[in-house]
């Protein structure tokens, strides 16, 4: 089993019958889920005879990481990963006044090939595994050292709930006090809205829900997700009125703001009659062009207008713009360029390993 796998019972039961103390498993817990750190080597009030059954108990190793690139404006740093088997997948720590924030991956490429996005546009190779999104959190904290992360989202590459079991598994244990013990209101995953999935989480897991919406008219959304033909608006929010009464909890509704595309006054008045019924705060997403896709960030008075209608219906929606552009940092970015390209990028680029 891989070590991030392991929960606290379990890292009990296995110590157990290799014959060791209890208070032993209670100092693996706290190297791991406390300290955050997972190389056995520097676990230094373990003897060796228990350092070596833990070795050959679990798989120890974590994904390689291959490149950092750090912005040198907002203090955003990307990190590139490689699996075993050699793909590459990313992680963002994003560094606030008051918080540190990771954007973790949950599988490698997607599924779901929104049109607007650069892992749709990757295709899909695998889920992560809970070791794998875990291994995210303490690569990015080995980054950070002293600052501890304080903030998860899973917003990276993939659809979390199309991955449903290994994102539980991973969230369960950043959320448990027995785990890593963040507060629930500090993990947020991100669907584009698989509508089984949203209700099975509100019976599953504690952790804040947000959805790339995008659009409230379907045919502008389909055009955009084409998971909306699957799960049109309608039946996506039903699932978000079944979460909310079983959960209680306020929604984040994500939208893109797109050039000519999802900026109307018709999409806004859609949005508002979306929101009827669901508690949720919007946050406004100037798109982020790429190279090879056809849409376009929409203008600034396109987002104020929208924000504007909003506003004035009692719907507030602060305009986000995203961190770590110089570095790409947007959903895919990263990860869809090859090394040559990288060589290439304006920002500081610190080559870890190779
Ligand atoms: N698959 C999940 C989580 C990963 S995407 C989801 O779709 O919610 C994380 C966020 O980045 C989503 O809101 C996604 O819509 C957004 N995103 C993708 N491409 C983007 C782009 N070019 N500009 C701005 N946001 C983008
Ligand atoms: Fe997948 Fe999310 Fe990108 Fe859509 S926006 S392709 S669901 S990662």
């Amino acid at each position: 089993m891989d070590i991030l796998e392991a929960t606290p019972e379990i890292l009990s039961e296995t110590l157990k019958k290799g014959g060791f103390p209890r208070f032993r498993a209670q100092q693996v817990c706290e190297w791991i889920f406390t300290k955050r750190v997972v190389e056995l080597d520097k676990m230094s009030n373990l003897p060796a005879p228990l350092k070596a059954y833990l070795r050959e108990q679990f798989t120890w190793q974590l994904p390689e990481v291959v490149h950092t690139l750090t912005s040198d404006d907002d203090g955003t740093t990307k990190l590139l990963l490689r699996s075993k088997d050699q793909r590459v997948f990313e992680t963002v720590i994003m560094r606030y006044p008051k918080r540190t924030t990771i954007c973790v991956s949950s599988e490698i490429g997607c599924k779901l090939a929104c049109s607007f996005c650069q892992t749709g546009k990757l295709g899909f190779f695998r889920h992560l595994s809970a070791h794998e999104i875990l291994a995210q959190f303490h690569l990015a904290q080995s980054i950070l050292g002293d600052r501890p992360i304080t903030h998860v989202v899973f917003m990276g590459m993939g659809e979390p709930f199309l991955n449903y079991d290994a994102v539980l598994r991973a969230t369960n244990r950043l959320i448990s006090p027995e785990g890593y013990g963040l507060s629930s209101r500090r993990v947020t995953v991100s669907t584009s809205g698989i509508p089984e999935r949203i209700i099975d989480f509100s019976r599953d897991s504690t952790a804040r829900l947000a959805i790339s919406l995008h659009a409230a008219r379907d045919e502008v959304r389909t055009s955009l997700m084409p998971i909306n033909r699957k799960y049109p608006l309608a039946t996506l929010k039903n699932a978000l009125q079944v979460y909310q009464t079983a959960t209680g909890q306020k929604l984040t509704i994500e939208y893109i703001l797109i050039q000519n595309v999802n900026t109307s006054i018709a999409d806004a008045k859609a949005l508002v009659q979306f929101l009827q019924g669901l508690k949720a705060k919007v946050n406004l997403i100037p798109f982020n062009a790429h190279p090879g896709l056809a849409y376009e960030r929409a203008e600034e008075p396109e987002i104020l207008a929208f924000q504007q209608y909003l506003s004035t219906r009692s719907i507030p929606a602060p305009v986000r713009y995203s961190r770590g552009l110089t570095v790409s940092g947007g959903c895919g970015q990263l990860a869809a360029k090859t090394e040559a390209q990288l060589e290439e990028t304006p920002a500081r680029k610190n080559v870890v390993a190779s």
